[in-house]
């Protein structure tokens, strides 16, 4: 018997499956239909749910429809709407009809396909499609399947890093001695994200040796090739075994960018691999006007991007090249009788389970490539080219009005601006700021995030979901124009 109606459901019926398909779909369209009516930042507070939901699950079956009811009554006041036209914060994390239906089919297929044979076309559709956007990103080509490198599908840029570290630490050590692994040192900037550090925790290097050198305004926080030669200087007559630099294309504070050719410089004569993390940024990298951004890439051993952020592909999708793909497999690999098939043996195929963590893989590529053939290039062009358009129109707003900076340049879709403290006022503009910030979010008709740059409070407006038009930039800027009034009137 069921509890809410209907008939039983199978785990797996064609009929079935089209009928309760469709009213997902349905759901999902009428969601992204009336996605302006929620609050984009969700308003509920910890613990909600537990109220909301019986502390077990049901015996028997309930109907589709119950539990969708369930989800709009429930789980939807506990969403934050990534996808809301007046989402500005962190950066976007882009979904897209073309990138829904690639998931869908990848679900739908639902394949394992850690190595060739457990699905060949899951690992040769990877292996194309990244080729395909090597190609669009100009990337040289060492870092195509055809050389010696190639491309890997990660789920994030946590990943994506933390499999290149140890594949450069144990190159290094396979130099060195691996009882050198107390003494290797990683490079990065202070505006690098969090996840390097992970990944050094993670891979068990010494954590006092993850240097993160201090950036300033004076290079629009980006890393200074002078300061990371003093510190490999410094380091190597210490004794020390620099090994990794993780340089940022778009950092997530600021999106500032590390010059990649000067950085290399440092890098090569001193074995040094170099990471490129271009995970927000990447993706304008397609223009020909902002490829310039990667210019040096051709000396780095890995670049990533997340698709997933500002490409139209649902999130999981952050794609990786290498241009050393031995590298990878030779920390990676395992080889158990089990998984053992004449094609692998024969080392003809590639097995994406040698270049990531799990073991396990979906069919990530699928999305990808439904995003790259039913927008093509130029519609992807496009849809970097209007966020960009409407953040130069964000700024020309801040800009007009006197009480507010624009504290770092804008390169992207991001904007960085303050709020400025009126004279003599004793709060150097951070609490200000942050109460700005709290205002104008508890609408529920905005969402921005903030940063601290130069122990400055900054808050943040990154422009990226597709729905986002022009008249939602506008709105934002009004919000925030008022709440500061009555902010400023307030003090
Ligand atoms: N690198 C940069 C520059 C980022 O901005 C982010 C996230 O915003 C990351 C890495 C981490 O991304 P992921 O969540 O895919 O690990």
């Amino acid at each position: 018997m069921e509890e809410g109606g209907g008939s039983e459901l199978k785990a797996m019926d064609a009929e079935q499956l089209r009928e309760q398909g469709h009213m997902m779909v349905d759901f999902i369209a009428d969601y992204y239909k009336t996605i302006e009516n929620f609050p984009v930042l969700s308003q509920v507070q910890p613990g909600y749910l537990g109220k909301l939901l019986p502390d077990s699950a049901p015996t028997h079956p309930e109907s589709l429809q119950h539990v969708l009811n369930d989800v709009q009554e429930k789980i939807l006041p506990g969403v934050t709407h990534w996808q809301s036209p007046n989402y500005f914060a962190y950066f976007p994390s882009n979904s897209s009809i073309a990138g829904f239906l690639g998931e869908m089919l990848s679900a739908g297929l639902s394949i394992v396909g850690f190595s060739w044979i457990s699905s060949p076309a899951a690992t040769e559709l990877e292996t194309i499609v990244l080729d395909w956007l090597a190609k669009a990103l100009l990337l040289p080509h060492d870092f195509f399947s055809t050389g010696q490198g190639g491309g890997v599908i990660q789920g994030t840029a946590s990943e994506a890093v933390l499999v290149v570290l140890v594949a450069a630490r144990d190159k290094i050590l396979r130099t060195v001695g691996r009882s050198a692994l107390p003494k290797l040192v990683t490079y990065a900037s202070d505006q690098t994200h969090s996840s390097l550090q992970k990944a050094c925790q993670i891979a068990g290097l010494n954590p006092e040796l993850c240097r993160l050198l201090k950036t300033d305004s004076s290079t629009n926080f980006a890393l200074s090739p002078d300061v990371l030669s003093e510190a490999i200087s410094n380091d190597i007559a210490s004794g020390l075994t620099p090994f990794f630099l993780c340089a940022t294309v778009g950092t997530t504070s600021s999106t500032a960018v590390d010059p990649l050719p000067a950085l290399a410089k440092v890098t090569k004569p001193n074995n040094i691999w170099l990471h490129v993390d271009a995970a927000y940024a990447g993706s304008a990298c397609i223009c020909p006007e902002y490829r310039h951004f990667i210019d040096g890439v051709e000396e780095a051993d890995s670049f990533n991007m997340n698709a997933h952020k500002w490409f139209l592909t649902n999130f999981d999708c952050s794609v990786l090249w290498v241009k050393d793909r031995s590298a990878l497999i030779q920390s990676l690999s395992t080889n158990p009788e089990f998984l053992k098939n004449k094609a692998s043996q024969e080392n003809t195929v590639i097995d994406y389970k040698d270049w990531q963590i799990p073991l396990g893989r979906r069919f990530r590529s699928l999305k990808l490539w439904m995003v790259m053939r039913l927008y093509g290039l130029e519609g992807l062009r496009t849809h970097i080219r209007s966020h960009i358009a409407l953040a130069v129109y964000f700024e020309e707003l801040v800009v007009q009005d006197t009480r507010f900076k624009v504290v770092a340049p804008r390169t992207f879709s991001l904007v960085c601006f303050r709020l400025l403290p009126p004279q003599n006022s004793e709060d150097n503009g951070n609490k200000l700021n942050h109460d700005l910030l709290d205002a104008v979010n508890s609408t529920g008709d905005v969402f921005i995030t903030h940063t601290v740059l130069s122990g400055e409070y900054i808050l943040r407006l990154a422009v990226g979901a597709p729905l986002t038009e022009v008249r939602h930039v506008h709105a934002a800027w009004q919000i925030l124009q008022e709440k500061a009034t009555a902010l400023l009137e307030s003090l």
